[in-house]
């Protein structure tokens, strides 16, 4: 039979995930249909239950219900709860498994397509939001030897440094832009978790922030040179990417908890890079 699977979000129409889906399905001999969901605003819980109800497997999560499935979920991951957020679900008789595969994603793209190792490096992470969120554990986990995270409101970046403080090897800080500004030492990761680049805005960084060689990565995917990769391609950086590759991980870590098979997300990844210049 047939497993259903489905992405929900609203809006839904841009989204990739039932092409890197079905792609992953063929590639793989796994027998899924794979659909995009316009879940109501306010109305999460029960379109998620009747996708369930009617024998869905598991749902991948967007924009604006990642809290509403954190809610949702009746089991976390570790990764999922220090994340206050999940992107991935899965239904698994009365349970409803729920999970965040996003910064898992960013991390092995860096990791292993970028080939830029985290570990012993300078990372600044800038923004608080939910990507940021589901990023830090990953992050700290690759043990770098500081790790800075910075947000325009600084009481987010502040809270967020307080609940993970512990799963810190190394340095972990957290500051202002103006703090940047003022001057500090370069990093040899930058990653914009900002959604600035989707209005074509720039996080207000200093280009003395990316040290010689360095990797910067713009988590949005699909715009080119977004301005926060114009000002690092201007600058040291000596690498730059955008999170069309986070994308296609956190797909491929979500197929593989589904359907305990992992999909080749090179080829995926290939198939929807846009060129940045
Ligand atoms: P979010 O929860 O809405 O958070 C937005 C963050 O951006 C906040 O920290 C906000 O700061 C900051 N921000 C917004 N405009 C800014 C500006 N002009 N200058 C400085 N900071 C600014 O969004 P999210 O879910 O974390 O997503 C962030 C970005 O990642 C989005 O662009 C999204 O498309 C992208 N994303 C990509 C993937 C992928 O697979 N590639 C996955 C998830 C997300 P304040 O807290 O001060 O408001």
């Amino acid at each position: 039979m047939t497993d259903l699977y489905a992405v929900i979000g609203n809006p839904i129409t841009h989204t990739k995930s039932p092409l890197i889906h079905k792609g992953f399905a063929e590639a793989c001999g796994q027998d899924i249909d794979y659909r995009a969901i316009e879940g109501p605003l306010g109305g999460f819980a029960d379109a998620a239950e009747a996708f369930r109800r009617a024998a869905g497997r598991g749902l991948n999560v967007t924009v604006p219900f990642k809290l509403d499935a954190f809610a949702y979920a009746t089991e976390l991951s570790e990764q999922a709860r220090l994340a206050g957020a999940v992107n991935a679900l899965k239904f698994d008789g009365p349970r409803i498994l729920g999970q965040n595969f996003d910064g898992i994603g960013l991390v092995r793209d860096i990791v292993h397509n970028q080939r830029f190792a985290m570990q012993g490096r300078r990372v600044l992470l800038l923004g608080a939001g939910g990507a940021a969120r589901g990023a830090l554990l990953p992050f700290l986990q690759q043990q770098p030897l500081h790790l800075h995270l910075v947000n325009r409101t600084v009481s987010k970046a502040q809270a967020l440094h307080e609940q993970l403080k512990s799963y810190a090897a190394g340095g972990f800080s957290f500051g202002s832009y103006a703090d940047l500004a003022n001057g500090c030492q370069p990093f040899d990761v930058v990653v914009n978790a900002t959604s600035a680049s989707l209005r074509g805005e720039l996080p207000p960084v200093p280009a003395s922030v990316f040290a010689a060689g360095g990797l910067a990565y713009e988590l949005v995917y699909g715009k080119g040179l977004t301005p926060f990769l114009h000002l690092a391609n201007g600058a040291a950086a000596g690498q730059l990417a955008d999170g069309v590759g986070m994308l296609v991980e956190q797909a491929a870590e979500a197929f593989e908890w589904w359907r305990g098979v992992r999909p080749d997300s090179a080829v995926m990844i290939e198939r929807l890079t846009v060129p940045l210049a």
